[in-house]
């Protein structure tokens, strides 16, 4: 059995192969979406334990993606953890208010990410 299932949105093919082989080391099953409408699709289709979203993606960004999400009722109880990039200050009310289970710095933390993600699915197992 896996430690829990990683949906992980995100553009950037470096970050997305760094967080995926530091999530399967540690047991988890990772799936990967390039854009925000892919990964509203996968993860509708067949709910993850744990979306972390990338917040600047072509198309629709990680707001928007996060609004789908909780718009589904498939979704609308997953945990969506914002994997912010820069300080993007015209951004950062509306980013604040999205209503994300957290954001996370990039660049992630190798050592923490596992850490990290087990706590969030907790939290998301116990308000589920
Ligand atoms: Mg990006």
């Amino acid at each position: 059995m896996s430690s829990g299932r990683v949906l992980v949105v995100e553009d950037n093919e470096r970050n997305m192969e760094l967080v995926r082989a530091v999530l399967e080391h540690a047991g988890y099953e990772v799936r990967a979406a390039g854009t925000a409408e892919e990964g509203v699709t996968d993860a509708v289709r067949d709910p993850p334990d744990l979306v972390l979203m990338d917040l600047q993606l072509p198309g629709q960004d990680g707001v928007s993606g996060l609004q789908a999400l909780r718009a589904d009722p498939a979704t609308r109880d997953v945990p969506v953890v914002a994997l912010t990039a820069l300080a993007m200050p015209e951004d950062r009310a509306r980013v604040e208010g999205a209503g994300f289970d957290g954001y996370w710095e990039k660049p992630i933390s190798v050592r923490d990410l596992p850490h990290q993600v087990h706590a969030a699915i907790d939290r998301g197992r116990q308000t589920t």
